[in-house]
């Protein structure tokens, strides 16, 4: 299965998917974690994105669509994969589609968690990543066990200012990809309001797995 997760940023995406990743056997790909490795890495690549990542702006889409396109050719993906945080624009999601009929291939399902943006800001500005597991938590929601808070990571762009920036280009910039795929009868929607495993089964149900 090749699928897409769309939903604005604090929407639950990665929970998700490592709940989705787990049930479809498929790699999860998430542009966000990709250029977060790569700035770790010191790569020219990630030296040219970590402005534009801290100040909550997007990566420059030749950039990330020739990241992201080279990735999807890895053998692993030859049965399906699951994309988290790209496409982010429509130019992104064309991009995409073109890199998939060159080798036959098209998206299968695009699933969209809602999560209303009163809420977003809290859930953002809360989580912390554990950087041993992947495992994500919120201070307040998911509280982490108290032995492993001194390793938890709270992401630079996880600030209020940056968030609301993410929240502006989310508006403007992402939530033209949903129409796109509207269109094409792909998009299926799910509320990301609740506790993460009810969502995951919502989820589940939504997407007859
Ligand atoms: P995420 O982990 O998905 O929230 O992404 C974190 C940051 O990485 C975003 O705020 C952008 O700066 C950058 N980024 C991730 N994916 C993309 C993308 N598809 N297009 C442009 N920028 C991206």
């Amino acid at each position: 299965m090749r699928m897409i997760l769309v939903g604005p940023p604090g929407a639950g995406k990665g929970t998700q998917a490592a709940a989705l990743k787990e049930k479809l056997g498929v790699p999860h790909i998430s542009s966000g974690d990709m250029l977060r490795e790569a700035i770790e890495e010191g790569t020219a690549l990630g030296k040219e994105a970590a402005g534009f990542m801290s100040r909550g702006d997007l990566v420059p889409d030749e950039t990330v669509i020739g990241l992201v396109c080279e990735r999807l050719l890895k053998a692993d993906c030859a049965r399906g994969f699951l994309l988290d945080g790209f496409p982010r624009t429509r130019r992104q999601a064309e991009a995409l589609d073109v890199a998939l009929e060159a080798k036959g291939l098209k998206i299968d399902a695009v699933l969209m968690i809602d999560v209303p943006e009163n809420l977003l800001i809290d859930r953002m500005t809360g989580r912390r990543l554990d950087p041993k597991t992947g495992r994500i938590y919120h201070m307040s929601f998911t509280p982490p066990p108290q032995d492993i808070v001194p390793r938890l990571v709270h992401r630079p762009d996880d600030t209020v200012d940056a968030a609301q920036v993410r929240l502006g280009k989310y508006r403007r910039d992402t939530q033209p990809i949903i129409p796109y795929y509207e269109e094409k009868g792909l998009l299926r929607r799910v509320s990301g309001v609740g506790e993460p495993p009810a969502i995951t089964r919502a989820i589940f149900a939504v997407l007859e797995l």
